[in-house]
């Protein structure tokens, strides 16, 4: 499909490029949905070899920051930023504070956050000249590292699940396979380890594997080997794409939930998943503890009042079940539904 026309089909109100040769900003913002309130979306640095290629990526990632604020109940709309360049070799000040300045041109319809190429530091910088960015250092008002959130509100929806699944909500009567201990997965061992679960963990670091193992008191599997772990929970919190064609059929989990982004290699495989009595929790609704932790800072960050807004994950996941039960459809639908009622239902109530 030509690109002009891809916009118009996927309901993207507004695309803006930004250029300034004296700093080198090239810079593209994408305002999917503002019906809920300002667009936030992440601020990629990549050095992109197309221009066409940056604007691609952007306009699937904002559609889908629209649905991902919708449905975590929060007052924010999608949006998407690409800054074109290399993080290693082209940032400096005049280039951060340039996308700040272009950032702020759009007043109140586009808030900006950290992603892949960007840094706390460099929201700190863009700061300097607007106040539209999140995540910036704890100093300045800043909500600090987002996994433990995420991880926290990763567990509420594992309870969701198992309640859906087992008709009890407790995590230490389960046994879980956590793909990937990074920053999601270690705090997620943690809590699941506190509760008294027994975990397995499985990552492509080695020694951090190792690390964990012995602080935690978990057991190792083989990085290849987790996707068989005779576990009630697989847990993915590295990659996207493990639910796929190859792996669907190993699993002997009874629920899939985890924080990774991006987790199904298609829609096709969430349905096969639950066609074979596995649960399956939406990534984007059980992973959005970090940006609920984020949109705390928009009214002056507390501790107190992020981990409440993160606790609501699991009413948000036993929704999307009672949704995908009452209507015979996979959760990943009912997310969606869910996510494009809340919009439709709450645009209206502010067109009056
Ligand atoms: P991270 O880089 O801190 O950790 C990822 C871990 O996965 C690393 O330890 C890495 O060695 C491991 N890994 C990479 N490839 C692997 C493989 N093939 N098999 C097993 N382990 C592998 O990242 P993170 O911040 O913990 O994020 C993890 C996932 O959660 C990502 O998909 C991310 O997009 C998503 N997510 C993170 C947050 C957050 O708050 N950090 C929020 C929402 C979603």
């Amino acid at each position: 499909m030509h690109l002009l026309e891809s916009i118009g089909e996927q309901g993207h109100e507004e695309i803006v490029y930004f250029s300034d040769r004296g700093s080198g900003l090239k810079c593209i913002v994408a305002i999917h949905s503002t019906v809920l309130g300002p667009a936030i979306g992440g601020l990629r640095m990549w050095p992109y070899a197309h221009e066409e290629e940056a604007l691609r990526e952007i306009l699937k990632s904002s559609r889908a920051m629209t649905y991902r604020t919708a449905l975590a109940g929060l007052n924010l709309g999608g949006g998407k930023a690409v800054l074109i360049g290399n993080p290693e070799q082209d940032k400096s000040e005049a280039l951060l504070r340039a996308v700040g300045r272009s950032i702020g041109s759009l007043g109140n319809r586009f808030i900006a956050m950290e992603d892949v190429g960007t840094t706390v530091a460099d929201m700190d910088c863009i700061r300097q000249e607007t106040d539209r960015v999140l995540g910036v250092h704890p100093v300045h008002g800043g909500s600090g590292d987002p996994s433990p959130f995420t991880a926290l509100g990763t567990l509420h929806g594992i309870r969701a699940c198992l309640e859906r699944r087992f008709g009890h909500s407790e995590i230490g009567k389960a046994s879980y396979a956590v793909q990937g201990v990074g920053g999601v997965g270690y705090h997620l061992v943690q809590l699941l380890r506190t509760a008294g679960a027994k975990v397995f963990v499985a990552d492509i670091n080695q020694e951090r594997v190792e690390q964990v193992v012995d602080e935690t008191r978990t057991e190792a599997v083989p990085m290849h080997q987790i996707y068989d772990v005779d576990a009630t929970v697989f847990a993915p919190c590295a990659m996207g794409g493990v639910i796929n064609e190859e792996t669907v059929p190993r699993f002997k989990c009874q629920i899939v939930a985890g924080g990774a982004n991006n987790q199904l290699e298609s829609n096709e495989c969430a349905t096969e998943l639950e066609r074979r009595g596995i649960l399956y929790a939406p990534d984007y609704a059980i992973n959005a503890g970090s940006l609920m932790n984020l949109a705390v800072e928009l009214e002056g960050y507390s501790d107190e009042r992020a981990r409440h807004r993160v606790a609501t994950i699991g009413g948000i996941m036993r929704r999307i079940f009672e949704r995908a039960a009452r209507d015979s459809i996979p959760s990943w639908q009912a997310a969606d539904r869910l996510a494009e009622e809340r919009i439709q239902s709450i645009g209206r109530i502010r067109r009056l």
